[in-house]
């Protein structure tokens, strides 16, 4: 492959850098006792310590903002009392430790449903609805026809909120600073959670499946978008005002209850996910790579207001040997950021929903580089760019379905009028980045290698 998820250990540049490449080396001498280093063992078994341990595993320099300053080396430094393998609900929240700062590494072994009480037994929406919540009798009381362009309020409201934070108790997983969450093996799998980084520094999260982040009791939102919508609460990850987060081969998707299963009200899709990777409130220095993002309606949101100014020079973030399968929006959408996204693979299947891939929004600064498009024929070059508001994005080296591509030259020549023709001109040059390589040879690499269960 081009770009290799990095395995090695990188070169020590920084303090915390060299700090980390140094525990990494104490670890390894520990774990080889009476070896000798200048010894050659070409005779002898290969050392347990000579497996890759992902959980001590440092961002390589160099690979993306989040790799800037001190870079993000999570809880590789954490001592041996801060090292979990978890295997449940309770497990997990113990070893998080209500987002404490400690140098922690988190090992997820097999599955765990964050919809679960202390003793392991799964939840679901009745257990958790309250207060008399009914949604024949919520949908009866805020039909539009009747209850108008209000936003709900009353008994089944309240009792809706109610039934919601008791789910939130549940499923809202905080992860502190100096944390690295990691999935075991190849099979590790989070479901029903909504993992959050909030005002947190250095943050890892690897080979680890994200599954459906399903909200029970979704709201009614009469204005949204003119025909009023149905509001999620919850994104599989949500990272707010957090900073130096590294997410690598990672799987994030809706598997197993698609919203486009679920039914409509009110002439709107009854949404259960929100996003599967919102990045807001003055988050920065962020690096996804190698990570699949799949069968869902909005995937990563990177800014979520127009006027959340104080995002300006925030929100710079590396998107790199990614696939986007089955999304339907957002691979990004971006506000304000300085967004590299490099040798992505998107792919429409035939029959799939789809919107746009990359959204321009207010003051964004985006250079798409090198991603690979694939296509059903109904689907056109134009259309895979949306802008609001947007006024810059730079691009090189793309292919839709197999040919060259300039986004920016065919989106400006179909753009509609709505929108004013966006620019090449974004104001800053990515340098932090591996091999940038051919739009091919990229998509080859991330169908084979993305995703949780493929690192190492
Ligand atoms: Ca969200």
């Amino acid at each position: 492959m081009t770009a290799p998820s990095p395995l090695t250990t990188p070169r020590p540049r920084t303090g915390r850098r060299a700090a980390a490449a140094l525990v990494l080396l104490v670890g390894c001498l520990a774990l080889q006792p009476g070896a000798e280093a200048a010894t050659p063992a070409a005779t002898q078994a290969v050392p347990a310590a000579a497996v890759p341990d992902l959980g001590r595993e440092i961002l390589a320099a160099d690979d993306g903002w989040a790799a800037e300053g001190a870079g993000t080396t999570g809880g590789s430094a954490a001592d041996d009392a801060h090292v979990f393998t978890v295997r449940n609900r309770a497990q997990l929240v113990a070893a998080l430790d209500g987002g404490s700062s400690v140098p922690k590494i988190i090992r997820i072994a097999g599955t765990i449903d964050a919809n679960t009480d202390d003793q392991g037994r799964a939840l679901d929406c009745d257990d958790y609805a309250t207060d008399g919540y009914d949604l024949p009798a919520y949908l009866a009381a805020y039909d539009p026809r009747t209850w108008g362009g209000a936003k709900p309020s009353g008994p089944q409201e309240d009792a809706r909120k109610a039934s919601a934070a008791r789910q939130a108790e549940r499923v809202e997983l905080r992860i502190g600073a100096n944390t690295t969450l990691v999935g075991l093996g190849r099979s590790a799998v989070l479901k029903g959670a909504s993992l959050q980084v909030r005002d947190a520094d250095n943050v890892i999260v690897r080979n680890v499946e994200l599954r459906d982040a399903y909200d029970c009791f979704p709201v009614w939102q009469p204005n949204t978008g003119g025909l009023g919508d149905w509001k999620t609460a919850y994104d599989t990850l949500w990272l707010r005002g957090a900073t130096h987060v590294w997410v690598d081969h990672v799987t994030a998707s809706d598997k197993g209850r698609p919203d486009e299963k679920e039914p409509t009200y009110f002439g709107r899709n009854y949404l259960r996910h929100d996003g599967l990777l919102d990045i807001t409130n003055g988050s920065d220095l962020v690096t996804v790579s190698w990570s699949r993002f799949q069968d869902h309606d909005k995937a990563i949101l990177i800014g979520n207001g127009d006027t959340v100014t104080t995002d300006r020079d925030k929100l710079r973030v590396t998107l790199h040997h990614n696939e986007f399968d089955a999304v339907v929006q957002r691979a990004p959408r971006v506000r304000f950021g300085q967004v590299h996204l490099y040798n992505n693979r998107y792919v429409v299947p035939e029959d799939a929903a789809y919107r746009y891939s990359v959204g321009v929004s207010t003051e964004s600064r985006i250079v798409a580089e090198n991603n690979s498009f694939t296509t059903p024929g109904h689907i056109e070059v134009a259309d895979l760019l949306k802008s609001w508001n947007g006024s810059a994005l730079a691009q090189s080296g793309n292919e839709f379905n197999g040919f060259p591509v300039d986004l920016l030259a065919i989106y400006n020549a179909y753009n509609s009028g709505s929108e004013r023709d966006l620019t090449a001109d974004v104001g800053w040059t990515p340098t932090l980045h591996g091999t940038v390589g051919s739009a091919a040879g990229a998509a080859t690499d991330v169908a084979r290698d993305a995703g949780a269960g493929r690192a190492g």
